[in-house]
């Protein structure tokens, strides 16, 4: 299938070829022709899908479309929630390449700067505004924006909104739409949460959902190292120094733990930076323009200022961390084979990390390949089985048992919490 054969108007369709797309991906294929016949959507599919294009392309085909029905200023009418602010940029950037031969307008607003700027922006009037939920709620309870013209509103990332806590912003941003709407939901992962937030949103009882359940990126080659804590550094110093070429980005749990790391690699002369909510928002960008430009290697990224992360030749994902959430891990390793190209995403595994590897391995429902040859290999690691979790029936008769000898003021400790290794054993 082509472009060409899913109704798409010459203008946009030109854009397309100047991007250098020639057929559309899966999820463009079955959700452009469903948004241009203006159904509601429920998409289910993880970053590097292409559905940014997914739903932009059916927008700014309806607002060209639409564009002499308005007279004076532009109002919004198309709004794109992102969670994050490095998203919104992608999002604002796309809508700017997909749309350049209609004269459909964007403008991105997001936290974490001044607001003049992005005001500026609103008072010249735009089509689509593209926007982070909080900023989004301040500028319109300052009266800069008003929701009342949207007809077309798209919730991305909506799994990550729970997580970061936007969903009271997000129902407030709901409330504040007009009810006569065209809705797009999309998730990488859905939950029950999530399910139950998009009938909410989801005004047209019709939903459509591209992807049931999409396990991870089959593209992506997969490996693991089962390397000791304090050996992590040196074997992320390994692998950094054997693709001296390659774009890295490293996922690391912390903020603190990824300064931490760009401090050790900086001593062994390996230039890295870090991106999470402590920097700056001009910090992060800046980091985030040398790695896209290639003339910063590594990138250490905790997984929420990863999110919006698009870099066409991202060769290698690191995670420093294996992620506790298995959805994360999905997240992480779809930073790496893109639409376009394949990647390799490499996990190191402690002790302590073996119940979270069970996780994904089961989520993902495939057994991750272990290296075994390196310098810091720790067959201790492999072969400690994981204790079983305490059954909930055991769980509430220890609950019960503490509680009692509480009541009796006895020994009053605080309830331990179940952790897969004693500490004890492996420190
Ligand atoms: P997304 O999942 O929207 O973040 O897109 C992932 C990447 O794929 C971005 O770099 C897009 O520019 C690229 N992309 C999207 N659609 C296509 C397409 N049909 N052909 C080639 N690249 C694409």
């Amino acid at each position: 299938m082509k472009f060409t054969d899913l109704g798409i108007i010459t203008p946009i369709l030109k854009a397309l070829a100047a991007e250098g797309y020639t057929h559309p991906t899966p999820i463009q294929e079955q959700a452009i022709p469903l948004l241009l016949n203006r159904e509601d959507l429920l998409g289910c599919a993880q970053t590097g899908t292409g559905k940014t294009a997914a739903f932009t392309i059916p927008i700014l085909q309806h607002l060209f479309n639409s564009r002499n029905d308005y007279k004076g200023r532009r109002r919004i009418r198309s709004l794109i929630v992102t969670p994050t602010r490095e998203l919104a940029i992608q999002i604002s950037e796309n809508i700017t390449a997909y749309g350049k031969y209609t004269g459909i307008k964007n403008v991105v607003v997001f936290g974490g700067v001044k607001q003049l700027s992005q005001t500026n922006a609103l008072r010249q009037g735009t089509d689509i505004l593209v926007a982070t939920p909080g900023r989004l709620l301040d500028l319109i309870s300052q009266g800069f924006i008003t929701l009342k013209d949207v007809k077309y509103f798209v919730l991305d990332e909506a799994d990550q909104m729970l997580d970061m806590g936007f969903i009271h912003d997000i129902k407030k941003i709901i409330a504040k739409l007009p009810v006569k709407r065209q809705s797009l939901f999309f998730s990488a992962t859905m939950p029950s949460a999530i399910i139950n937030l998009s009938s909410n949103i989801l005004g047209n009882p019709q939903k459509v959902t591209i992807k049931p359940k999409q396990a991870t990126a089959e593209k992506v080659e997969q490996a693991i190292y089962f390397v000791s804590k304090p050996n992590k550094t040196k074997l992320l110093i390994h692998i950094i120094e054997a693709n001296p070429e390659a774009s890295i980005l490293v996922f690391s749990r912390t903020k603190h733990g990824s300064d931490k790391i760009v401090r050790i690699l900086a001593k062994a002369h390996i230039k890295a930076a870090a991106i999470h909510g402590n920097k700056s928002q001009g910090a992060r960008q800046r980091a985030l323009g040398n790695f896209k430009k290639g003339t910063l290697n590594v990138l250490i990224a905790t997984d929420i200022a990863a999110r919006g992360i698009d870099v066409e030749e991202l060769s290698l994902v690191i995670n420093f961390d294996l992620p506790n959430i298995p959805e994360t891990y999905v997240h992480r390793i779809g930073r790496t084979g893109r639409a376009k190209s394949s990647g390799i995403a490499l996990s190191f595994c402690n002790v302590e990390e073996k119940a979270y590897l069970k996780d994904i391995q089961k989520l993902i429902n495939q057994e991750i390949p272990v290296i075994r040859e390196h310098p810091f290999v720790d067959d201790e690691i492999e072969e400690t089985p994981i204790p079983k979790k305490p059954s909930k029936n055991q769980q509430k008769k220890t609950q019960h048992h503490s509680k009692k000898i509480k009541k009796e003021g006895g020994n009053t400790h605080k309830k331990k919490k179940w952790r897969p290794y004693s500490k004890k054993r492996y420190s």
